[in-house]
C-alpha cells in the first residue's frame, strides 16, 4: 500500500508505514531547533501544518521551544475564536448495541449493564429538561444495532427533537454520532437537517483496532475508517472527527488524525469541521487502568496545542469526562467547545437514574450543572456561546472553511454568543450567573468592530428583553 492522500481506500489515506515513517522523522528531529524553529515560523502564519511537521512540534521536549509552542497555540486560539466557547449537551438515544468494543460498556457481551431505548415520547421529556437547561445544540448518540436503532428511529428522533419548542426553548442544531453507514443513510441525515456527523475513528492503528473491535460490522477496519468520505459524498460537509486516546500509542493516533484530515482536504476540499479529543474513562465493566496507553495531563495539553497549530480551522470539542481542572487547562490552548450537565446515560435529563440500575457509557468527571458550567466560564473570561447559525445559514463545507481560514467568520461569532448568551440569562440563569454575563455582554459589545453590526446586535439584545428570540448574523 502506498500512501495517497487522495485515495478513497482507508489503508492508503492513513498509511501505517507513512505514520511509523512519520513517527521516526519526529523522533530524530525532536531536538533539531532549526527544523523546530521553521516549523513553528511556518505555524505563525496560521495555514496549518502537515501531519509529519506536526508530529515533530509534538515530540520535542526542548521546554523553551515548547513554550512557543503553547504560545502560540493559546495565540491561534484567541485569532480564530476569540474567548467564545460553544455550549453543547449529549442525548444518548439508546445503548442497545451488537459490537464488541473492548472499551465501551454497551458491547454486546456486556449482559449486566441496563439496556434500554428512549421512546419518542421519552425523548420529548428529555429534550424539554434540555431546553430548560438552556442547551439549544445536541449531540445524538445511539449504539450499531439495526433491529433496535435502525436510521429510521434516529431519523424519527431528530425529527422530534427538532419539533419540540417548549417556553422559550429550542434545539436548533443536532449533530449526530452514530455507527459508520451507508451512502443513502448519510443522505437521509442530511435531509433531516443535522448539523455535524461525527465519528470517532477509536484508533488509526489497523491491527489494534481489530482487536479492540473483536465481533460485529465494525470490526470492518476499511468501512469505518471510508465511513466519512462516504458522508461527504452524501452532502454531509460538516463532519467530526475524533480518537479515543489510551487505545494505542498516542504519536501513532496524533498522526494518523491529522492524516484524516489532510486526506479529506485533498479528497473533498474541505477539512474536518471539529476535532474531539476523549480519553478512555472507566464504565460499568470497564477499567480503565486495564489499557496501556494512557496518556497524563501534560501529553493531553500537548495533543491539544498541536493540534490547535495544525489545523487553526478546526473546532476542538472536549467532555465532561474531564475534570474541571483539566479543562480549565486546555480551553485557553485551543478547544472551542465544551459540554455541560451532560448525562451519559440513555435518558437521565429528565428524571435521573437510580443508583443501583445505570446505563452510562462512562463516569462523567466534571459533574457540575450548566449553569455552575457558564458561570466558571465567564469568570475565566471567556464568553458562553449558544450559537448555531452557520449550517441555519448555509454556512457549511467549503463555505464554512473559506470564512474561518479568511478570519471573517469572528464577525458572525462574536455578536452571536452576546445575543445566544443574552436569551440564556433571560430564560435559565441564576440571578449570580444573570448579573456576571450582563456586565460581560455590556463590555464584549463594545469589542464588535463594524458599527453596523454593532448597532443591529445592540437592538437585539433589546429586543431579548422583550420577549423575541433566535438573532443570528
Ligand atoms: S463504542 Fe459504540 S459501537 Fe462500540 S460498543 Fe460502544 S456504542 Fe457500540
Ligand atoms: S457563527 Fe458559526 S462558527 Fe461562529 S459560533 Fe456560530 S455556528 Fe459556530
Amino acid at each position: 500500500m502506498v500512501y495517497d492522500p487522495k485515495s478513497k481506500k482507508a489503508e492508503e489515506f492513513i498509511n501505517h508505514q507513512e505514520i511509523l515513517e512519520t513517527l521516526e522523522y519526529a523522533q530524530k528531529n525532536k531536538h533539531n531547533v532549526e527544523l523546530i524553529d521553521s516549523i513553528i515560523n511556518k505555524a505563525k502564519a496560521r495555514k496549518g501544518l502537515s501531519y509529519r511537521e506536526a508530529a515533530v512540534l509534538l515530540d520535542c521536549d526542548i521546554k523553551e521551544k515548547n513554550e512557543e509552542i503553547y504560545a502560540l497555540a493559546e495565540q491561534i486560539k484567541k485569532d480564530f475564536y476569540g474567548n467564545r466557547i460553544v455550549m453543547f449537551a449529549p442525548l444518548y438515544l439508546s445503548n442497545y448495541c451488537v459490537n464488541g468494543c473492548v472499551y465501551c460498556p454497551y458491547h454486546a457481551q456486556n449482559k449486566v449493564i441496563r439496556r434500554k431505548k428512549l421512546t419518542q415520547e421519552e425523548i420529548e421529556k428529555e429534550v424539554i429538561a434540555l431546553q430548560d437547561m438552556g442547551h439549544k445544540r445536541l449531540a445524538l448518540e445511539a449504539g450499531e444495532d439495526p433491529v433496535n436503532n435502525p436510521i429510521e428511529y434516529i431519523l424519527e428522533s431528530i425529527k422530534t427533537i427538532y419539533s419540540i419548542k417548549h417556553k422559550n426553548g429550542a434545539i436548533r442544531r443536532v449533530n449526530v454520532n452514530i455507527a459508520a453507514t451507508t451512502v443513502e443513510n448519510y443522505k437521509k441525515l442530511k435531509d433531516a437537517g443535522i448539523g455535524t456527523y461525527i465519528l470517532f475513528q477509536e484508533t488509526y492503528h489497523k491491527e489494534s483496532y481489530e482487536k479492540l473491535h473483536p465481533t460485529g460490522p465494525k470490526h470492518n477496519y476499511a468501512y469505518h475508517t471510508e465511513a466519512m468520505d462516504r458522508a461527504m459524498e452524501a452532502g454531509i460537509d460538516d463532519v467530526g472527527l475524533g480518537v479515543l486516546f489510551g487505545l494505542e500509542l498516542y504519536r501513532y493516533e496524533f498522526a494518523g488524525l491529522l492524516m484524516h484530515a489532510e486526506h479529506l482536504e485533498a479528497a473533498f476540499g474541505v477539512g474536518p469541521h471539529t476535532i474531539s479529543v476523549p480519553r478512555i474513562r472507566h464504565a460499568d465493566d470497564i477499567d480503565a487502568s486495564s489499557f496501556d496507553n494512557g496518556i497524563d495531563d501534560d501529553v493531553f495539553a500537548k495533543i491539544v496545542a498541536c493540534i490547535r497549530i495544525a489545523v487553526p480551522y478546526t473546532g476542538m470539542i472536549i467532555s465532561t469526562r474531564e475534570s474541571q481542572q483539566c479543562r480549565e487547562r486546555v480551553l485557553h490552548l485551543g478547544i472551542s467547545q465544551i459540554s455541560g450537565g451532560s448525562k451519559t446515560s440513555v435518558g437521565g435529563y429528565a428524571v435521573p437514574e437510580p443508583e443501583y440500575d445505570k446505563s452510562e457509557q462512562f463516569d462523567v468527571s466534571d459533574t457540575r450543572t450548566l449553569d455552575e458550567i457558564v458561570k466558571w466560564l465567564m469568570e475565566m473570561g471567556y464568553i458562553p456561546s449558544f450559537c448555531t447559525a452557520c449550517y441555519r445559514e448555509g454556512r457549511t463545507g467549503d463555505r464554512f472553511m473559506s470564512l474561518c481560514k479568511s478570519g471573517q467568520i469572528i464577525n458572525c461569532c462574536h455578536p452571536n454568543a452576546l445575543m445566544t448568551l443574552k436569551e440564556y440569562l433571560t430564560d435559565y440563569a441564576s440571578p449570580e450567573t444573570k448579573e456576571l454575563g450582563l456586565k460581560l455582554i455590556e463590555k464584549e459589545i463594545e469589542k464588535v468592530k463594524s458599527q453596523k453590526v454593532k448597532i443591529i446586535a445592540i437592538n437585539h439584545l433589546k429586543e431579548i428583553e422583550d420577549g423575541k428570540r433566535d438573532f443570528r448574523f
